[in-house]
């Protein structure tokens, strides 16, 4: 079966009313009929639910669909993206190890590479996402993991999985994927080679504002390890946010390309726009790493961004010029959202460090949504006209 019929075909188990749509299952912890099942369950030689903060159904049944989209060994659900990340980071490395990393990566992915797993002595390496001929060059004796995001969050760069996952091989790398703008039904980094992918299930996969979640998916063992780091730390993914997850997951393949359509038909509406300086979009020929990305990617997802010609004030002209689209820090969404990086998550940063990252001061990201694609573009074609 297609993995996009698998997903949507896994349901956990039917109650007696053989409702069609799953079930949720509320429950803290699970009962056992007689204590000797109870030792066995504690003892790992069954896979009964025990506690929900170890596994739930409901759970179980978003991952068990992600592990289809992906292609996966196996996975497990936590209550955000940014949990998931950091409990790959916290089970897979210790004390004295190097993680290689692309400089473009999520804020608060930056975070935790940079300020948190210091604490803890795991040392990083930044490279660039764009030049993987300087990646090599990077790893040290002490290196286990390479991560990576693609495409980037905002900047829209793509990373060449399978050139990562050639450099992982080679220095026997752990490689970490943030799949989160893609979604699997766009792009499969296990397909080329990666170990683990992660997500941010809050955006695309939820894919209409409602809940936050995460989920990390890839090889059984180091899945393994993951799950006795959550189980004993509690990051773990509520039921009921599981449960609208999965349910989510049954429509992502038709959503994401409508999100997909829509974002290519406003990019090519507003490339060559006056007071836009450059454009990005996956699936436009301009993109510098276009050619990757049709190799890695089946559409180019639901994110357009441009740098507007005005700098940071017409990054603020521009958003309070809008009438349609929304403000607001989320993306993914089925209404469309704009946000300004400089003025906003990027503020506490200097200029320097900006640009380092490459958050120039113009920057507009749009996450393309639902909408009638004509609405979509008047409202930013009018927005740009006085800013
Ligand atoms: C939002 C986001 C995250 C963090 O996810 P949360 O669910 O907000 O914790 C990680 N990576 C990327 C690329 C994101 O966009």
């Amino acid at each position: 079966m297609h993995p996009i019929s698998k997903a949507i075909r896994i349901h956990t188990d039917r109650t007696n009313e053989m409702e069609h749509s799953s079930p949720m299952f509320l429950t803290s912890s699970f009962c056992f009929d007689n204590s000797e099942d109870m030792r066995a369950a504690f003892a790992d030689e069954t896979d009964d639910n025990i506690y929900s903060r170890f596994s739930n159904p409901t759970v179980q049944e978003f991952v068990d669909r992600m592990v289809a989209l992906e292609g996966a060994e196996a996975g497990y659900a936590t209550s955000s993206g940014m949990s998931a990340i950091f409990a790959s980071f916290m089970a897979l490395l210790k004390k004295g190890d190097h993680l290689l990393s692309c400089n473009a990566i999520f804020g608060s992915t930056h975070t935790v590479i940079t300020k948190i797993l210091p604490k803890f002595g795991i040392e990083y390496t930044y490279v660039p996402a764009d030049k993987p001929e300087e990646w090599e060059k990077a790893i040290q004796p002490n290196t286990k993991m390479f991560y990576i995001e693609t495409p980037t969050n905002p900047g829209l760069e793509i990373v060449d999985l399978e050139a990562a996952s050639n450099v992982c091989k080679k220095h026997n790398l752990l490689l970490n994927v943030d799949n989160c703008f893609a979604t699997p039904v766009n792009q499969r980094p296990i397909d080329f080679g990666a170990d683990l992918v992660v997500h941010s299930a809050t955006k695309w996969i939820d894919g209409q504002g409602r809940v936050l979640g995460g989920v990390i998916v890839g090889k059984k063992a180091l899945i393994h390890d993951i799950y006795l780091f959550c189980r004993s730390t509690g990051p773990a993914l509520s039921a009921f946010n599981a449960w609208v997850l999965s349910k989510s997951l049954e429509t992502l393949d038709v959503r994401m390309e409508r999100h997909g359509g829509n974002a290519l038909q406003l990019a090519k509406a507003l490339e060559g726009h006056p007071k836009i300086k450059w454009l990005k979009y996956p699936f436009l020929a301009s993109h510098p790493q276009h050619r990757i990305a049709l190799k890695q990617m089946k559409n180019g997802g639901g994110i357009v961004c441009f740098e507007l010609a005005g700098g940071l004030q017409s990054g603020k002209k521009f958003l309070d010029n809008l009438k349609m689209l929304s403000l607001t820090a989320n993306l993914g969404d089925t209404k469309s959202i704009a946000s300004h990086p400089a003025s906003t998550t990027h503020a506490k940063l200097t200029e320097q460090e900006r640009l380092a990252v490459n958050i120039t001061p113009g920057l507009i990201r749009i996450s393309v949504g639902l909408e009638h694609v004509d609405d979509i573009i008047s409202d930013i074609r009018q927005a740009l006209e006085n800013c």
